[in-house]
C-alpha cells in the first residue's frame, strides 16, 4: 500500500495533459491541492491503526494488504465494509471522498470481462487482461477514475443514429496490436488526480452498436488523451483558518484517435456484454452512493442543528420538524444501502431473463435496494438546501467578506452585529458561517449538488431500473386475491 506521500510523488511526475481555464497545468497545481487534500485521505486511513480494518481488505488475486477501494468484494461483508468506509470516509471531509469510481468500476468490469471472455467471438482474453491490469491495481495501489457519461449529443437518438458518431465513445480501428478509440467522457470525477482511467459504456447497446461496447484502461496522462479540468475549490480563507482545506474536479477526456494496445481491453464488440457493463458500474455506484449521501446527511444534520442553536431556535417545533427529514433520509439512504449489501449474490439482472448467475463470483449488491436508496437521497438534496435555508435566515446571502471581518475598523462592530447566541463565542459563530457559506452558497457547491443529484444516473434512471426489474405482478396478484378476482393467467 502506498502513503499519501507517494501518490503525490507519482502524481507529480505524471505527462502534462491537463488544461484548465486557457491554461496547460501540472497534476500538483496549486489548484488541484484541496481535491488531493481529500484523496489523500484514503491512503491516511488505510495506514491508520483506527481504520486499518475497515479502508483495507485482502486480495483474493495475491491474499496482500490492499486499500479497500481497489479491492473486488468477495462476500456480503465487502459490500457492508465498502459502505461503512464511504460513510466514514465522507465524514472527514463533508463531501464526496472521490476513490469510489474506481471500485465500481473495477467491480463491474471483474463480472464483465468474465462472461465476455467465454464469447467465441472473443477478440483478446478480456479477463486475463483484466486480471493483469487488477494485480498491478492493487499492489501498486493506483487510484482510478470512471468514464462513463458520453456527451451523448441529441438525448432521443441511440449512438448510431447520432449525425456525428463520435458523441459515444467508440472504437474507429481494430489493429492486431490493438484498437484507436475516439470520443469524449464528461463530468469525470477525479481523472485530473488519478493514475488510471477505467473507460465504460454509457449505455444498453443493441445489434449494430458493436463499436460502442468498449471497456478499456489507459493511465490519466496518456498520449491520445486530453483532459479539459473543472476544479471546484471555495474561497480561500486568510484568518478564519479551516479543520481541512476541501475539493474537487472534474474532466472532459477526450479519446483523440487514442491507440489502446489489447492487453489493456477488457470488452471489445460484445453489445450485451456491453450494456451488462453499463448497468453494473451504475449499480455498483449507487451503491456507493448509500455510503456518502448519509454522510452527507449527517454534515447537513450538523450544519441545520449549529445553525438553529446559534440561532437560539433548536427547540421549536418546526426545526425539530425538519431535523427529523434530514435523519429519515440520511437513515433510510443508509438502510436501503445495507439491505442491498445483505442480500447481495454473484448475480445480474438480464432484461426479459431475470436474475442469472453473472461473473467470477463475486458480490453485485441487490439492484431494486441500491436504486431506491440512490434515488431517494439524490433526490432530496436540494430539499435539503432549502431546510437550511430556512433555519439559517437571509444571514449567509450577505455575510461579511473575511477581510472585512479583519479590519480593525470594522472587526468590532461586526462582530457586535453577528453575535446571535452569548454562549456561544462570535469567533465560533462566524467559523461556523464561513463553513456553511462553502457548502451551500458557493460556486463550488453549485456544482456538487448537481453531482449528488445526477451522479451515478439522474433519478428517472434509478426509476427505470426499479420499475423495470420490480415484480409489479405479484404485487397485482395480491390484490386479485384479497378482492376475491380470478388469479391472472398461468397462475396457481
Ligand atoms: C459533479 C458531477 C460528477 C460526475 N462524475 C462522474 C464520473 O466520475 N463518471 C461518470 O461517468 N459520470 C459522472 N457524472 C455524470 C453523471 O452520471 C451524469 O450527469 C448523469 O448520468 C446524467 O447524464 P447527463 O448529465 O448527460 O444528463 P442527461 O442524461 O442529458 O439528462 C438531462 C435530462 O434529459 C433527460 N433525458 C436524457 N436522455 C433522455 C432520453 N433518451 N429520453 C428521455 N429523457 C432523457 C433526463 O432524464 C434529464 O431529465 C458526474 C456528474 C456530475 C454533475
Amino acid at each position: 500500500m502506498r502513503t499519501r506521500e507517494q501518490y503525490i510523488e507519482r502524481l507529480g511526475k505524471m505527462n502534462r495533459n491537463l488544461y484548465c481555464n486557457g491554461e496547460k497545468i501540472d497534476r500538483l497545481d496549486e489548484r488541484q491541492q484541496p481535491a488531493i487534500n481529500v484523496m489523500a485521505l484514503t491512503f491516511d486511513a488505510a495506514w491508520d491503526p483506527e481504520s486499518k480494518d475497515l479502508c483495507t481488505a485482502t486480495s483474493h488475486l495475491t491474499g496482500q494488504t490492499i486499500n479497500r477501494f481497489n479491492h473486488i468484494h468477495q462476500n456480503k461483508e465487502d459490500l457492508h465494509k465498502k459502505q461503512d468506509m464511504t460513510r466514514f470516509l465522507c465524514n472527514k471531509v463533508g463531501q464526496c471522498i472521490q476513490r469510489c469510481m474506481g471500485v465500481d468500476a473495477a467491480n463491474a468490469i471483474n463480472a464483465v470481462s468474465f462472461e465476455a471472455q467465454k464469447s467465441p467471438k472473443a477478440k483478446t482474453a478480456y479477463y486475463d487482461n483484466w486480471l493483469k491490469w487488477l494485480e498491478r491495481f492493487q499492489t501498486e495501489d493506483l487510484v482510478a477514475s470512471c468514464a462513463q457519461t458520453d456527451v451523448k449529443g441529441e438525448r432521443l437518438k441511440r449512438p448510431a443514429e447520432q449525425a456525428d458518431p463520435d458523441m459515444y465513445v467508440h472504437v474507429v480501428e481494430e489493429r492486431s496490436d490493438g484498437i484507436i478509440v475516439r470520443g469524449s467522457k464528461v463530468h469525470i470525477s477525479e481523472a485530473s488526480i488519478s493514475d488510471e482511467i477505467l473507460v465504460v459504456p454509457n449505455r444498453a447497446l443493441k445489434k449494430g452498436e458493436e463499436a460502442y461496447a468498449v471497456c478499456f484502461a489507459v493511465p490519466s496522462d496518456y498520449e491520445g488523451v486530453k483532459q479539459v479540468v473543472h476544479i471546484h475549490n471555495t474561497r480561500k480563507r486568510e484568518h478564519y483558518q479551516k479543520g481541512i482545506e476541501v475539493g474537487y474536479t472534474d474532466s472532459y477526456v477526450i479519446f483523440d484517435d487514442c491507440f489502446v494496445p489489447w492487453e489493456r481491453v477488457f470488452l471489445c464488440g460484445e453489445t450485451v456484454h456491453g450494456g451488462i457493463a453499463a448497468l453494473l458500474f451504475a449499480l455498483f455506484h449507487r451503491h456507493s452512493y448509500s455510503g456518502c449521501k448519509p454522510a452527507m446527511l449527517d454534515y447537513v444534520i450538523g450544519l441545520a442543528a449549529l445553525a438553529a442553536e446559534i440561532n437560539g431556535i433548536e427547540k421549536t417545533p418546526h426545526v425539530r420538524e425538519m431535523l427529523s427529514k434530514l435523519i429519515m433520509t440520511g437513515e433510510l439512504g443508509y438502510a436501503a444501502g445495507y439491505t442491498a449489501s445483505d442480500l447481495a449474490k454473484p448475480e445480474v439482472y438480464m432484461p426479459g431473463v431475470g436474475n442469472v448467475p453473472y461473473g467470477p463470483g463475486s458480490y453485485i449488491p441487490h439492484s431494486i435496494y441500491a436504486n431506491v436508496g440512490r434515488c431517494l437521497t439524490g433526490e432530496a438534496v436540494f430539499h435539503e438546501q432549502e431546510i437550511l435555508c430556512n433555519i439559517a435566515g437571509g444571514l449567509p446571502a450577505t455575510f461579511p467578506f473575511e477581510k472585512d471581518l479583519a479590519n480593525p475598523e470594522t472587526k468590532a462592530l461586526l462582530e457586535k452585529y453577528l453575535n446571535r447566541n452569548p454562549k456561544i463565542p462570535v469567533e465560533e459563530q462566524i467559523k461556523f458561517w464561513l463553513n456553511f457559506i462553502d457548502f451551500g452558497l458557493s460556486a463550488s457547491a453549485g456544482s456538487m449538488l448537481y453531482g449528488a443529484y445526477h451522479g451515478g444516473g439522474s433519478p428517472i434512471m434509478e426509476q427505470i431500473a426499479i420499475t423495470s426489474q420490480y415484480d409489479i405482478e405479484s404485487k397485482k396478484d395480491i390484490v386479485r386475491e384479497i378482492a376475491g378476482m380470478k388469479p391472472r393467467q398461468g397462475k396457481k
